[in-house]
């Protein structure tokens, strides 16, 4: 059942359209939230190997980056989609599209599922269907988590375990781009460079990244940021959070002075906007120098050493106050969710109620950046599709393959 016009709506946009859809580098330790050893069981439950051999068994070619990240061959996400909904058509599942469940109530027999049609975006005069009922033996809730509402994201799954009995965790936004309060970065609007990414909260140093920074009209966002996003939107709320960007990590702080002064040395004569042409970024640059109040048109040989040295310290360790994420519109995760505590790690069946199921982000666990989200949606996904099939009752002259 599914709400969306189509399946998979979530994936065609994960990696940028490639889909990044493992690690091989998954362990427990990539995980966070969550009930102590919950990850762990799990990932002994069905090892990682086992979930890229499913997707093999799919007729998906992978291929792993230097860093371990996995996609399909084809960098297309699409691919990923299409092997799925093919096995769903060779096993003779039927799919209910443009189908939102509105409630789940458990009874003696099985469970009642209310649902409702309803229209699909592009008909802005359909009115939403009747609501009819779905009977059911078992039932996997995979209904994700709120980030991305705009192609499906949404809380419903939460209320509908939140219903039947579960505890939720307020969900945050992760995997996240940052909000600045400097206004002076919205000048670099666009503006994409490679650089090294320290987050300090309250003056501790939580995360270091290196990788592509993307400069917006309200932050940073980029690689390196969504990897330190979760630890930096949990400093937030409690102190001091701040970006610290190193604009030459292949240089020691003497190098960059030496470097510079040896520059301004050659050609004392030449203006200072001149002297910085070449140097990095321009944009950043000029920003960053005239924030020490350098003049572009004075010679550089009038920025004396201390002032060069500042110059230099700042192009190595650039300061940023985060001040928060943008919410779930631009988030690739949810933090929190259904209490693992309440769920067999093993299964991914309730401990409160009997052959109910959820799965992947539901649960308040979430994973790193680099395909760990996706590998436990499929992990949790594998587990409780097996679990709840052996609880069904089957005519004789059908028996479920798992
Ligand atoms: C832009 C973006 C990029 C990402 N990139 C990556 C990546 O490269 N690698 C990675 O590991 N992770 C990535 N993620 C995270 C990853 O996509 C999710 O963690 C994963 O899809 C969660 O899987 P899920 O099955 O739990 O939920 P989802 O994939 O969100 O699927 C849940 C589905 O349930 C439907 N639904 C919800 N409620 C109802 C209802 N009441 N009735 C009927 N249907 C309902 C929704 O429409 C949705 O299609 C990305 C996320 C985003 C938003």
């Amino acid at each position: 059942m599914e709400k969306n016009q189509a399946p998979g709506r979530k994936i065609l946009s994960t990696g940028a359209g490639k889909c990044n859809l493992s690690n091989a580098k998954i362990n427990a330790g990539h995980y966070h939230g969550g009930a102590p050893g919950f990850a762990a069981r799990t990932l002994k439950a069905l090892p990682p190997a086992h979930v890229l051999d499913f997707f093999g068994e799919l007729g998906l070619l992978l291929s792993a980056e230097a860093d371990g990240r996995i996609f399909p061959r084809s960098r297309k996400a699409a691919d990923v989609v299409n092997v799925l909904g093919n096995r769903l058509k060779e096993k003779g599942a039927e799919l209910l599209l443009l189908t939102c469940a509105q409630s789940v109530k458990k009874n003696l027999s099985g469970f009642e599922i209310t649902v409702r049609r309803v229209p699909p975006k592009w008909d802005k005069k359909a009115a939403p269907g009747p609501l009819r009922t779905i009977t059911a033996d078992a039932v996997i809730l995979a209904a994700g988590g709120p980030a991305h509402p705009q192609i499906g994201g949404s809380a419903l799954g939460l209320d509908l375990a939140r219903s039947l009995g579960h505890t939720v965790k307020n969900p945050k936004p992760v995997i996240t781009p940052l909000k600045i309060k400097e206004k002076t970065v919205r000048e670099l609007d666009g503006i994409r460079l490679e650089a090294g990414l320290s987050v300090y909260s309250g003056g501790r140093l939580i995360g270091s990244k290196r990788g592509e920074l993307l400069f917006t009209d309200y932050g940073v966002s980029g690689p390196p940021v969504l990897s330190l996003s979760r630890a930096a939107l949990t400093g937030v709320e409690t102190s001091a959070v701040t970006c610290h960007i190193d604009l030459f990590p292949d240089y020691s702080r003497e190098a960059i002075f030496s470097l510079l002064a040896k520059r301004r040395d050659a050609g004392p004569e030449r203006p200072w906007k001149d002297f910085l042409c070449g140097l990095a970024e321009e944009r950043t640059i000029n920003l960053l120098s005239s924030s020490l109040k350098i003049e572009p048109a004075a010679p550089a040989g009038s920025v004396k050493d201390p002032l060069l040295a500042e110059f230099g310290g700042l192009l190595k360790d650039w300061s940023l106050e985060v001040s928060g994420s943008l919410g779930f519109e631009d988030a690739m995760a949810a933090a929190g969710g259904i209490d693992t505590a309440e769920i067999r790690p093993e299964t991914f069946e309730s401990r409160i109620v009997k052959k109910l199921f959820i799965t992947g982000e539901l649960l308040d666990i979430n994973g790193d950046c680099g395909g760990y989200n996706l590998h436990f949606a499929w992990t949790s996904g594998l587990l409780a599709g097996a679990a709840a099939a052996k609880t069904m009752s089957f005519p004789s002259s059908f028996s479920p393959q798992p």
